[in-house]
């Protein structure tokens, strides 16, 4: 058996939890299934002589594999890299309802935070800003979203599914959901310690102002005011917008639009990679030239891998558009961890820690990574691997000179290519 062969001799989950489909799946990417020694120690504790008495959460334990029956190589406390938006607080409001998690629902996350948002048709997420840059993707249904730069420059477009946008920090801006049926969109802020239930918003702001002052700042009349809400309104429901084309004019008039674009529409890019195993759209200041946050959407087959890699400029923050994985993360000195992740997890993996993402289900698994820079970096073990002098590298890992000339020269980013 060839050294190629060995490596691809993968030990087979689905084998050891009897997922037959899964397994078929992955044959098709022709990653043959053996059940090693260690595979057969790990088979052992599911044996039907292992009674495991006492308490257990059956539902999270089905949905957590690897934590329960950890992989062998898993060593060593890691801090918990998983925070389900399933676990968080929904606040649910007339027009819609959201939910957060941030540094407080997952303690490791401290560069970047996610906000789930639902919003009927018609429905407006109230006109405000904050502090940190806001990154989103549409998952589903369609938007107007608005926003006034600092020279008084407009935007307003209309956003559908798979479709970003990124508002500055401090840019004012507002989102509302367009028919039939609203949208759901995933927001992201380049703090982990950003709270979407502390923004500043245009009725609370107003709430708190003399009234006195808002007639002087207008020369208006006091009355002028009566109807401002006195408590925000956060979400709520509203008529649709208006025109597209006539919001666009009324809002550019005497300034004009804003010099570069807040929306990217990434339903339309070409993936920048394409492999057997899937395909990644990597979309950072070189494509969206606004963002100071960067993003890969992913997209794994079954049984197929986004390769074994780091990031070396900024830590990963994940979330899981649809599909079931796993992921091992290196962190050092003999520990790594392995977690499962579905459809609305979040997983965060430090600046420079190892890692991998395995699509473990029988659909293709969908994620997206994001960063806190504008520029995507990674390097992959492969890549490392195949720009490393041969005999060095031998040296280390005994893996003969054939096996590392055979390594593409360029990154697959997902595999099998
Ligand atoms: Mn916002
Ligand atoms: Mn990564």
């Amino acid at each position: 058996m060839s050294d190629i062969e060995k490596d691809e001799k993968k030990i087979s989950r689905r084998d050891i939890f009897g997922l037959g489909s899964a397994a078929v799946a992955a044959a098709t990417l022709t990653m043959a299934v053996e059940k090693t020694a260690e595979a057969q120690q790990q088979a052992s504790h599911a044996a039907p002589n292992e009674s495991n008495r006492g308490p257990q959460n059956r539902p999270l334990a089905a949905e957590n594999p690897d934590s329960e029956w950890p992989p062998p190589t898993d060593s060593g406390t890691v801090k918990p890299f998983k925070y389900p938006f399933a676990l968080a607080r929904k606040r649910v409001l007339s027009g819609g309802w959201t939910r957060q998690v941030t540094v407080r629902e997952l303690p490791i996350s401290t560069t970047l935070a996610g906000v789930e948002m639902r919003l009927t048709a018609g429905g407006i997420r109230e006109l405000h800003w904050h502090v940190e840059a806001e990154w989103a993707i549409m998952l589903n249904g369609s938007a107007r979203i608005t926003a006034v730069d600092h020279d008084g420059k407009s935007f307003v477009s209309d956003v559908g599914e798979g479709d970003l946008w990124l508002f500055p920090p401090g840019v004012p801006h507002s989102i509302q959901g367009l028919g039939p049926d609203g949208c759901r969109f995933l927001l992201v802020f380049d703090d982990g310690n950003f709270d979407e239930f502390h923004t500043f918003l245009i009725t609370d702001w107003l709430a708190h102002t003399p009234r006195e002052v808002l007639a002087k700042n207008f020369s208006v009349s006091e009355s002028t005011f009566d109807a401002v809400p006195k408590k925000e309104l956060f979400i709520f429901q509203a008529d649709l917008p208006g025109d597209l084309h006539a919001e666009q004019t009324e809002a550019a008039k005497g300034t004009g639009t804003v010099p570069k674009r807040f929306d990217f529409k990434a339903s339309a890019m070409k993936p920048t990679k394409v492999t057997r195993g899937g395909e990644v759209k990597i979309i950072d200041s070189k494509t969206f030239p606004v963002t100071p946050i960067s993003a890969a959407i992913v997209t794994l087959k079954p049984g197929a891998l986004r390769e074994l890699h780091w990031h070396p400029n900024a830590d990963e923050w994940q979330y899981y558009i649809t599909g079931k994985g796993r992921m091992s993360v290196f962190v050092g000195a003999t520990t790594a961890r392995t977690m499962d992740f579905e459809e609305g997890d979040v997983g965060y993996v430090p600046i420079s820690n190892p890692h991998y993402i395995e699509n473990t289900g029988d659909s293709d698994l969908v994620f997206i990574e994001m960063f806190r820079t504008s520029e995507y970096q990674d390097i992959s073990l492969a890549e490392w691997m195949a720009h490393t002098p041969h005999l060095l590298m031998n040296q280390h890992l005994g893996v003969t000179t054939s096996m590392l000339d055979s390594i593409p020269k360029q990154e697959a980013v997902v595999t099998p290519l």
